[in-house]
């Protein structure tokens, strides 16, 4: 890559576009500030300011043409004029062109209007068409008078743009229209995106694309933009797109340079590692590890995403990775989302890496006081290779001793921020760790190519031998009594369940009090069973107590908010009973379901609903009963969601695209890919002024 692209170079002071809006004729004070409520700021702001829909008042329609919902010009002669005196006093005039009357109908005019619209004079009417009392009318029609000569039609659609109260259409039209002559005259919009990709991918200049989209010629159809899939539309989602993935992959970029230290083992750890387990990593594992383990050795950061089913196996695969680095004398971290998940990993590790001589540190924002420093103290002194915890590892106060690799488990909670609170980490050490982030579920094509265009993939795509796939049932809660009597006789063959209580939308304290509640009931009518409760309210300590039981075998049946949602481990436990799960996105129901089917027996996921489902809801159900594939429940979820609520980045303002739309142009996606190597390559120039055009402010994170 060529080093200037992290340059910002000079030209970016005010360039024409970034004129005021006042500068327009007729903008003063008042009507800025209104227009900025629109965000619209400057001259480009405005440009691109995209119609929401057209008018055509390109055509002349004849009267007899005419039906309800239409809207059209219309030309004629007034051969009626009155006032009506009904329940609202109104002007009604009658017009005629050959073809047949039409009434137009005012409740607010004006004397001198009333003049003008007098029987015998000439007027050019648009408006919509309605049904009213004395056959077909247009109320508060837009009009002109004529004599003789009808005045010329518009020659382009008439655009109706988004706006606020006390902006007009009308008033829009007319600082669009200043912007665009601009835009011709004196070329105010700066093209950025080089002659040769526009060729390569058959793309409009900018200037011509905002032109058309302002006022597109008659005769196209108005759907295609409408729908952003005409041509102009893609012109800009293109460069959206393209400026999206630049700015991803400069950040890439400025991480990699800051150098990262080659981890290649020293020792027999690792081999001593795979030894002790009781099983041998699937070719799936061994394929992941390798790719992680060959950027490990570079000298530039390795950036890495793991994809892999839920039960896939990703943890050994974060351990592996973890004792690559640490048996090269550095320190590892990992980072979960959750406590309960953390907790599950310190656990882990703890049995894995100790009889290696390996010590391990815990550190989560619960843990307080003096366990706490002594946990700090272990992480900086560095007698504590392995470091497992939640964001609280990220806290300005953890001082890591040489800190090299760091996962971050289950990403779909973690964004692009705590990626870059890294960087800061690495300030100590003079280099960054590599890190690698693994999902909890997969993330559909679409979305990992564009929101994580900075991360190399890797796939798990094979799950270890001897899993029964779990059977997924749908019941209404009207047969919860089934659904016990099933969860008694599965307790009573020593089988472990769980069941979980959702709430999405409400707060977390009332889904532990569903969870109570729950709790309470199950115990009155399953007195024989041992049963437990977790949820986010307990201690950590009581948490982690609790998870420990139903591991052991100590609880029959545990009773959960979605705090089990991601990561847990229990492999005894097979069946699980989802309460409300038409409230949850798929990926959270497979997520869930993921608990069981973890080990030989076969496995019950139990979605027990609450009628009347809506048709979405029981779309998404069935897809949970027809299909235990990640990767395909992940594809339907976007479509069923959107990409925000499938990255959990809806709040975050993360991938909020202005025009582009991730499901429609996912096919801009490869070519916007290769373009932005060809950018970075050929014309670095261009990222700058790309992202400061379509991120702005959002980008900050962007910056070393
Ligand atoms: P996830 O990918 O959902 O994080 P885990 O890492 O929790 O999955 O692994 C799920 C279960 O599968 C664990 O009990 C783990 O020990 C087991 N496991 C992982 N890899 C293998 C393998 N190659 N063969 C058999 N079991 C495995
Ligand atoms: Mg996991």
């Amino acid at each position: 890559m060529c080093p200037s692209i992290t340059k910002n170079p000079s030209s970016t002071e005010n360039p024409p576009a970034r004129r005021k809006l006042i500068k327009l004729h007729g903008v003063g004070v008042k009507l800025a500030e209104k227009l900025a409520k629109l965000h619209l700021i400057s001259v480009e702001d405005l440009l691109f300011h995209l119609p929401s829909r057209y008018q055509d008042r390109t055509r002349l329609s004849h009267i007899g043409s005419l039906y309800p919902g239409a809207e059209a010009v219309i030309a004629g002669e007034i051969v009626v004029s009155t006032i009506l005196f009904g329940k609202r006093r109104s002007l009604v005039c009658k017009i005629q062109d050959g073809s047949g009357t039409l009434g137009l109908r005012f409740f607010h005019f004006s004397a001198s209007q009333k003049e003008k619209l007098e029987k015998g004079c000439q007027v050019l009417c648009y408006g919509e068409v309605r049904l009213g009392s004395g056959g077909l009318e247009m109320v508060h029609p837009e009009y002109k008078t004529y004599k003789e000569v009808i005045p010329a039609l518009d020659n382009t659609l008439t655009p109706v743009y988004p706006t606020t109260e006390g902006v007009t259409q009308h008033r829009l039209r007319d600082v669009t229209e200043q912007a665009l002559a601009q835009l011709n005259k004196e070329k105010v919009l700066a093209e950025y995106l080089p002659l040769s990709i526009r060729e390569q991918f058959g793309l409009s200049s900018l200037a011509e694309a905002i032109q058309f989209i302002h006022r597109p010629p008659p005769n196209i159809r108005q759907e295609d933009i409408q729908t952003g899939e005409h041509p102009s539309l893609q012109r800009l989602a293109f460069e959206e797109l393209l400026t999206h993935h630049l700015s991803l992959l400069r950040l890439r970029y400025q991480i990699r340079q800051q150098g990262a230290p080659a981890l290649v083992p020293q020792t027999n750890k690792l081999s001593c590692f795979l030894d002790n387990l009781s099983f041998t990593l699937t070719k799936a594992q061994q394929r992941v590890v390798n790719e992680i383990q060959q950027d490990m050795a570079k000298q530039a950061p390795m950036l890495r995403l793991v994809q892999g089913d839920v039960g896939s196996g990703k943890t050994i695969v974060a351990a592996i990775a973890a004792l690559t680095a640490i048996d090269s004398g550095k320190q590892a971290a990992i980072m979960a989302p959750t406590e309960i998940l953390a907790e599950q990993h310190y656990e882990n590790f703890k049995i894995w890496f100790e009889p290696l001589g390996i010590k391990v540190a815990w550190l989560s924002g619960k843990l307080k006081g003096k366990k706490r420093q002594v946990q700090l103290d272990l992480i900086a002194s560095g007698d504590a290779k392995a470091i497992v915890g939640t964001h609280a590892l990220f806290q300005n106060e953890v001082k890591f001793h040489d800190l090299a690799m760091v996962t971050i488990d289950e990403q779909h909670r973690f964004g692009v921020h705590q990626r870059l609170a890294l960087k800061e980490k690495a300030q100590a050490t003079g280099y960054i760790p590599h890190q690698l982030i693994m999902t909890a579920t997969p993330i559909p094509r679409t979305l990992a190519m564009s929101a994580y265009a900075d991360l190399d993939t890797s796939v798990i795509d094979e799950l270890p031998p001897g899993r029964t796939p779990i059977k997924t049932v749908v019941i209404e809660n009207t047969r919860r009594h089934q659904v016990v009597e099933r969860v008694r006789n599965a307790c009573q063959e020593k089988k472990q369940c769980y069941w979980v209580c959702t709430l999405i939308d409400e707060s977390e304290a009332l889904q532990c009090q569903a969870a109570e509640d729950t709790a309470t009931q199950l115990t009155e009518v399953l007195p024989e069973l041992k049963i437990a409760l977790v949820h986010g309210r307990l201690k950590s300590s009581e948490k982690a107590e609790v998870m420990a039981r139903f591991k052991n075998g100590e609880v029959d049946l545990l009773i959960a908010t979605t705090v089990i949602e991601v990561g847990v481990d229990v492999p005894n436990a097979s069946v699980m009973v989802i309460e409300n799960p038409e409230r949850l996105g798929l990926a959270q129901l497979h997520q869930l379901r993921g608990r069981v089917g973890r080990g030989t027996v076969q496995s019950y996921c139990v979605l027990l609903y609450q009628s009347p489902l809506s048709p979405h809801g029981k779309a998404r159900l069935g897809i949970m009963r027809e299909s235990s594939d990640g990767f395909v429940i992940a594809e339907k979820d976007l479509e069923l969601r959107g990409p925000g609520e499938v990255l959990g980045t809806r709040q975050t303002g993360e991938l909020q695209f202005r025009i582009a739309d991730l499901i429609r142009d996912e096919a801009l996606l490869e070519q916007t890919k290769l373009a932005a190597q060809e950018i970075i390559q050929h014309h670095p120039e261009a990222i700058e002024p790309l992202v400061n055009r379509w991120l702005g402010q959002k980008e900050q994170y962007g910056q070393v």
